[in-house]
Formats: C-alpha cells, structure tokens, sequence
C-alpha cells in the first residue's frame, strides 16, 4: 500500500513527474495491502506454470518432423493423458507447498525490506539485482543438488522428480514437496542479500521458473536466444542429467555450467546430443 493517495502527492514526494510504468504501479497497488501484492507471487507461478509449458505440449503431441528432429531423446513419446497428470501432480504440490513456502515467507520478506513504493527500478537496476539472484541461487542450488544425490535423500526424496528420465516442461517442478522448500530456500537468499522492489521479486521468480520449464522442455534449439549466454546449462545440458538418473554425478547445476566446471562434476561434452 502506497502512502499517497494521489498522483499529486506520489509526485510531491518524489519531486518530479512519475513515469509511465510509475503511473500504472500506482493506479494498481496504491490501495493494495503489502501482503496482498506479496501473494500475487503465487498467482504469477500458477500462471506461468500452465502457461508457458503449452507450446512444448503442443510440440510433442504435433509429431512434426521439423520440430521432432530438435528433440533431444526422440524414442520417448508422451501422451498428452501422460502430461495432464504430471501438471495435476504439480498443481497438487504446488497447494501444498509452493503457496504455503510463499505466504510464511512474508515477515522475511517485510523485514529484509523488499519495498513495494514509488520510485521504480531503473532497468540496470533491475537486470543486476536478477542476474545476481541468479548466480547465487545457482551455486546453492548445485550444492543442495548434490546432496539430493546422496543414497538417502535421493530414495526418499529426489527419486520422485527423477521419474522423468526425458523430462518435460510441465515436469520442471515435478518433485517431492520437501525438495520444493529445500530447493526453493536458495531462491530466496538473493532477495534476502540484495533486497529490491517487489517488482523486481516477482519478476526473478517468473523468470527463473521459465527457465526451469525451457531446461526440462526435452527439445534443444539451435536458434534459441539462451544459446548466446555465457554458461549457460540449457536443456541438453539438464536433460542428460535426467538420463543418467540416480547414478548421475554430473550436471547438478541448474542454470550455468560454471559450478560443474569448478568442482570437475561437468559432463565433457554437454552438446553430445541423445539422439544417437
Ligand atoms: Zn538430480
Ligand atoms: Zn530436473
């Protein structure tokens, strides 16, 4: 909720006019308590969650030629029976413990102090904070992995999103609910160490889910814009990880490949296709 209440006074405080990003900011969360504008990060999950899987579904159930030879482990067919069940397993785990993670994680985020007020981030601001969250929840996240990997936890709680051996994009959060919190924590230590807009919050948890969902689509495009970024893992690099299943010691991290090369777990040659 903004402290003002009129584009007058939001402007009499900042000292000059809003922008027009700033204008709709405050026309939508101006009456909006701080908790509800925190939910909305669930909303947007669920969202894009059924949303942005729905061209690789498409993909699979089209069979075209064109597209198909893209695939990285073309044998493995899925229904689209096969993949409605894994988004209503997903849904399952997501009212379970995606929601819940969320809402008990709002005094952490009131207290590290992620604002919800006027001024906006700048754009340099917003792709820092973003890139910063990603390379810290990336180093966690390989560690937390790796553990998963271990006999115990990975019988009892790993095991379960490595039922896809050739995943797909619906199965990118496909995983025990105690997986979902263990692994979701390094997701929250970039807002906790570099607190920025609620905007910018909710925008790092989009896109990180859109990235899981491309990592695990199961199709490896050449033209595909993730190409041009610097150790960057993408979905022959994790699918082959999938592959390999509980034997796997290598690919752990979930974006970059750069904790792979560290600590010596990346695979040689992250582009030998499986298609052979
Ligand atoms: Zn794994
Ligand atoms: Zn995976």
């Amino acid at each position: 909720m903004l402290p003002y209440h009129t584009l007058q006074e939001a402007q009499a405080a900042l000292g000059r006019g809003l922008t027009l990003p700033e204008t709709i900011w405050f026309k939508y969360s101006a009456d909006k308590p701080d908790f509800l504008l925190h939910c909305h990060n669930s909303l947007f999950l669920f969202l894009f969650y059924s949303i942005a899987p729905v061209p690789f579904l498409l993909m699979e159930l089209s069979g075209n030629q064109k597209i198909h030879k893209h695939k990285i482990q073309p044998k493995v067919k899925r229904t689209f029976w096969e993949m409605f069940k894994c988004y209503k397993d997903v849904l399952h785990t997501f009212v379970i413990a995606v929601t819940p993670l969320q809402i008990i994680s709002y005094p952490t985020i009131k207290w590290i102090g992620i604002r919800t007020g006027l001024s906006l981030p700048s754009g340099w601001e917003l792709f820092w904070q973003i890139l910063v969250y990603f390379v810290i929840e990336d180093y966690l996240g390989y560690w937390v992995h790796r553990m998963l990997h271990c006999k115990w936890a990975y019988e009892k709680i790993h095991k379960l999103h490595h039922e896809y051996s050739a995943p797909i994009g619906l199965s990118a959060p496909y995983a025990h609910w105690a997986e979902i919190i263990i692994l979701g924590i390094p997701a929250f230590i970039g807002p906790i160490l570099v607190p920025g807009h609620i905007t910018t919050y909710w925008l790092w948890f989009i896109l990180r889910q859109l990235e899981a969902i491309e990592t695990h689509s199961g199709y490896d495009f050449p033209w595909s814009c993730t190409k041009f970024i610097p150790f960057y893992g993408g979905a022959a690099f994790h699918d082959y990880h999938h592959y390999v299943g509980e034997k796997s010691q290598s690919n752990f991290a979930s974006v970059f490949t750069y904790c792979d090369y560290i600590y010596r777990t990346h695979k040689a040659n992250i582009n030998t296709s499986l298609r052979a």
